[in-house]
This record gives structure tokens, sequence and C-alpha cells, in this order.
């Protein structure tokens, strides 16, 4: 039986953190402000939209909302996102993924400041955490070392097995383990015998959209997992499930993230974070 790690828990945590943090800025005269720009109205990015907007006012933080229309142009949102850029009382600027499929999503974020970028996508930060700088750091990833250290995982010389190599999960989810002084192995869809690699874990961590891929034939007794996927069980259903098999893997790991309540509540708690560590 594995010790479930408790994302709502330690979500909760951190973001009461942030709250008691944003309280002290705003006694030294500080505000904390965050714009979210959405463009179109993509239900499933409404919902996560409305997520942050509420996060922010949990612990105590401004937030813009800019909803724009579908038909908005690049230039239009590049324009926007100069202004945020030059407003000083613009702490963090996110733009909510996907975008309308006639916007360049890559230009658009390499054009928000670095040192707004509380989302973690800019190519300087992705520098700045290859070779270890201070700098804002992708949600996902950021939040697991956080479930990790404060479920009391030790990480340093253990052997590690990333599977995915997404630039918002995998690899700097790689690159924290390794300044976390693991000993890293990413796994991938070209991957030979994917199965021998991952039974060498003493932390898997699984961020390959395939939902319950994972089943116990992959890990090592007493492993502790950490699944990043989430899936709907099925098109009609609100059940969710991971990329693990959570049934099949429990019951010989040492401690492991349900889906839901493990990863997912771990990126608004990480972006509230980065938020807060923007104006300190
Ligand atoms: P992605 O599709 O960008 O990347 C998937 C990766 O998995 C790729 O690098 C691919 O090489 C690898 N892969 C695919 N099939 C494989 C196989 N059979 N064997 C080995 N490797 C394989 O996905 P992503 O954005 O990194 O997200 C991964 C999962 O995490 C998805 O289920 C997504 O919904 C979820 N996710 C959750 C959160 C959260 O907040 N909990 C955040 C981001 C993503």
């Amino acid at each position: 039986m594995a010790e479930i790690i408790d994302g709502k828990a330690i979500s909760a945590q951190i973001k009461d953190e942030c709250k008691e943090k944003v309280a002290k800025l705003k006694a030294e005269g500080k505000e904390v402000c965050l714009a979210v720009i959405q463009v179109g109205n993509d239900p499933a990015s409404s919902v996560y939209v409305g997520n942050k907007k509420k996060a922010c006012e949990y612990i105590g933080a401004k937030s813009l909302a800019y909803e724009l229309k579908e038909e908005t142009t690049n230039e239009e949102l590049l324009e926007l996102i100069d202004k945020l850029n030059n407003d000083d009382s613009v702490n963090g600027i996110l733009v909510q993924l996907p975008l309308p499929k006639h916007l360049n999503e890559d230009e658009v974020l390499k054009r928000i400041n670095p040192d707004k970028d509380v989302d973690g996508f800019h190519p300087v930060n992705v520098g700045r955490l290859s070779i270890g700088e201070k700098g804002f750091v992708s949600c996902t990833p950021a939040g697991i070392i956080q479930l990790l250290k404060r479920s009391n995982v030790d990480i340093e010389g253990k052997e590690c097995v990333v599977i995915g190599r997404s630039n918002i999960v995998g690899k700097p989810m790689a690159i924290l383990m390794l300044r976390e002084n693991a000993t890293v192995t990413i796994c991938h869809s070209r991957t030979k015998d994917l199965k021998e690699v991952t039974k060498r874990a003493d932390i898997l961590i699984v961020a390959i959209g395939k939902p319950k891929m994972i089943d116990a034939s992959y890990v090592k007794e007493g492993a502790v997992v950490i699944d990043v996927g989430i899936h709907r069980v099925d098109p009609n259903s609100k059940k969710l499930c991971g990329d693990v098999d959570y049934d099949s893997v429990e019951p010989i790991a040492s401690k492991i993230t349900p889906v839901p309540g493990g990863v997912g509540p771990m990126t608004i708690a990480m972006l509230m974070n980065n938020l807060v560590n923007s104006v300190e």
C-alpha cells in the first residue's frame, strides 16, 4: 500500500504561504498583479482562466482579465503584451494556451518580458533554468518538486526516470531533478525497452499523455510514482484518470500521486508562487 501524496493539501499550504507574503508586501506598499490574456472562448480555457482569477483573489493579488475576441490579430495581441510589459503595476503576464490557430504562439510567448513570464515558458527563463540561474520555472514541474520535498522524499543521489520530453513538463522536470542531485534519465516515444529503464527508477515521473499506460510492470517495488497525466476516463464521464494505472501501481509503490488531487492542483499554486516571487 502506497502513501498518497496529497496535492490538494500541499497546494493549499503553498497558497496560504503566498497569501501571507502578499499581505507583507501590501504592508510595504507593494501590490501584486497578474494579467491574464485569453483569446476566444474555448470552454476548457475559460475554466482554467477562472481558476487563476480565483487563486489570485484568494492570495490577495489583483488580476486583470483580457478576454479578446477569437478574430484578434497577432499584431493586436503583441501590442497588448507590449503595453503590459511597460506597465509597472503589472508583475506577471500569462497568455492562456492554446491560442487560436491563426496566431503565432511562439512569437507571442517570446514577446512577454522574461521578468514577467510567470508561466516560465520564455526561452530566457528556460535558459536560466538550464544553467542554474534564478528565473521563473514552468509551474507543473516546479510543483512536482514541492510535492516530493514536502512529502519527505529524498531526491539526492536517487535514480529518477522522467517519461516525456515536452518543453513544459518533461524537459524542465528532468533539469529540476538534476538540480536536486538526482541521477536523471529521460524516456520518450522512441525509447527502446521502456520498461527496462523505468524499472530502475526510485522516482518515476510520468508525463506522456496516454491514459493508464504505466502499470505495475513498469515500476520497481517501493518506487515513488508521480502521475502528471489528466484524462477523462471516457468522453461522457466526469471521472478522471492519469497516465498511470493507479489500481495496478498503488500496491507496489511506496508513495504515489492520485488523479485528481495529485499534480493537478500544484500548477496554479506554483503560478501564484511565481507571481509573488516576481514582486519579492
Ligand atoms: P506532450 O504530448 O507534449 O508530450 C508527451 C511526451 O510523452 C512526449 O515527449 C512523447 O515523446 C512522450 N511519449 C508519448 N508516447 C510515449 C510512449 N508510448 N512511450 C514513451 N514516451 C511517450 O504532453 P505534455 O504537455 O508533457 O503533458 C503530458 C500529460 O500531462 C498530459 O496528459 C497532460 O494533460 C498532462 N499535463 C498535466 C498538467 C497538470 O497540471 N497536471 C500540466 C501539463 C500537462
